[in-house]
């Protein structure tokens, strides 16, 4: 025990390995699949999307991935982050609990994307990359991935789902003055686009449709451009363990081990950064923490989803890969959660969850901005509406603690600040919000939109 409230590491403590769960999964991963013949996927299909070196990492089962210099260099601007006990926050409820928080909204960009932004431009920089493009729903990712080009010097495009290009225009004023160029999605500028604009000229666009026209310009670029993914995939959660491997050192620094450590899932990369790490030390030495994913009853991918193959992606272009999915073409509510509105979950999280390694909850929108509000006006920083639904988890296990009397160590992952979410706060405050929970009519037809995949070998 500690009377500090902050736990500050050195620059010399910012981790010099990623930390790659696949390594000590109980089962082997499931192949990657092509779209088109529903086969696994061939190195030089992956290759016209991903650099080779993000390919390796994706399928690599090393336990450890070294960091190269020139990421930890520009991770130093804002890593290691810090790591706070909410004093406040505790005695506001009156738990026994003592709760900490990881702040990855310190990065220049307000989140944790920014761990992954950096190796992904570094890693397309040394294999010759002129152009990267992506998508972005709330904009967090964009913005991480506009500083990133821009700090190595290469050019990107950004497919913005329209409703968060309507609702959110400083983020793309952010992502502008990195250097980015922004489209609202679906655009005019590719097949995938047209074809839902002839369909739905007023669609509001979906991260899946997003994903579909990144990728299809970087697949019609001739190796000039490829694709960039700001979650889901496994190099991605590979680069986001240094939240969890700092974390591990400065609970130490606190003299406490956390028993739940808790994350929102949107596609799994935040959770994942924290809770990995945490997962190794339990199935490796031995220690018994729980780890909670966080999901909105909106989007509930992990407790109501199906675990099965399913298509990255709207327009059936992106890889097929074995995830807890709501269907490629599932159409989210207009609630506030912003990031967390994917239909599928990172597939290495689902082979954890299935395997009974991780626990997963849902959780209502209005609950969700109570919490905020309540961590707001008790430590003072504004999380992102993503973020609080990982505080709402945190407020909960802290009260279920108190009625049982318990000291329970609880250490959740603050992904984002939430400054550009303003919109949603006002329009909390102006009962303007309301709980959704995905209909079970929608969730017993998911199996009807999934890929028939009949493989060999059945996993
Ligand atoms: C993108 C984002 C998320 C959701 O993505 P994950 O891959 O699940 O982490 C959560 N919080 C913030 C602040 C984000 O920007």
């Amino acid at each position: 025990m500690n009377e500090k409230t902050k736990f500050i590491l050195n620059e010399t403590d910012i981790p010099k390995y990623w930390y790659n769960a696949l390594a000590d999964s109980p089962v082997a991963p499931s192949p990657v699949l092509n779209p088109i013949t529903l086969e696994p996927v061939t190195p030089d299909f992956l290759s016209a999307i991903f650099p080779m070196p993000l390919i390796q990492q994706e399928v690599s089962t090393e336990r450890y991935i070294e960091i190269p210099e020139e990421v930890r260099e520009i991770y130093k601007l804002y890593r290691p982050t810090p790591l706070i006990r909410a004093r406040r926050l505790e005695k506001a409820l009156g738990t026994p609990a003592h709760i900490y928080y990881k702040y990855e909204g310190a990065s220049p960009s307000g989140s944790h994307k920014m761990n992954t932004a950096i190796p992904q431009a570094y890693y397309n920089k040394i294999s010759g990359t002129k152009a990267l493009t992506t998508e972005t729903g709330a904009g967090q990712w964009g913005s991480a991935l506009s500083m990133a080009c821009q700090f190595f010097d290469m050019d990107l495009e950004v497919y913005m789902v329209k409703v968060s290009y309507n609702q959110k225009p400083y983020r793309r004023f952010l992502m502008e003055t990195y250097g980015a160029q922004v489209f609202a999605s679906p655009s005019d500028r590719t097949d995938a686009g047209r074809a839902i604009l002839a369909e739905h000229p007023d669609s509001p666009g979906t991260l899946g449709i997003a994903i579909s026209e990144a990728v299809e310009v970087a697949v019609k670029s001739a190796g000039q451009k490829k694709y960039s993914l700001g979650s889901v995939l496994n190099h991605v959660l590979i680069h986001q363990s240094v939240i969890g491997e700092e974390s591990l050192k400065q609970m130490d620094m606190a003299g406490e081990y956390p028993d739940v450590v808790i994350g929102c899932v949107g596609g799994g990369s935040n959770f994942g950064g924290i809770a990995f790490p945490f997962l190794r030390e339990n199935l490796v030495n031995g220690r018994k923490t729980r780890l909670l994913a966080v999901e909105p009853t909106a989007t509930p991918s992990l407790t109501k989803g199906v675990y099965a193959f399913d298509y990255g992606d709207s327009a059936k272009m992106a890889p097929i890969v074995k995830m807890h999915t709501l269907g490629h073409d599932f159409m989210p509510a207009p609630i506030h959660a912003g990031g967390l509105r994917y239909h599928g979950m990172a597939p290495t999280l689902c082979t954890f969850y299935d395997a009974g390694l991780i626990e997963a909850i849902a959780v209502r929108q209005l609950g969700v901005f109570e919490a905020a509000v309540l961590f707001s006006r008790t430590e003072g920083i504004l999380p992102a509406p993503e973020s609080s639904h990982a505080i709402r988890g945190a407020i909960d296990e802290a009260l279920d603690a108190k009625e049982k009397g318990e000291k329970r160590v609880i250490l959740f992952n603050l992904s984002g600040h939430g400054h550009f979410d303003l919109t949603a706060y006002n329009a909390y405050f102006e009962n303007n919000l309301e709980d959704y929970d995905y209909p079970q009519e929608l969730i017993n037809t998911i199996p009807e939109h999934l890929p028939q995949v009949k493989l060999d070998t059945p996993v």
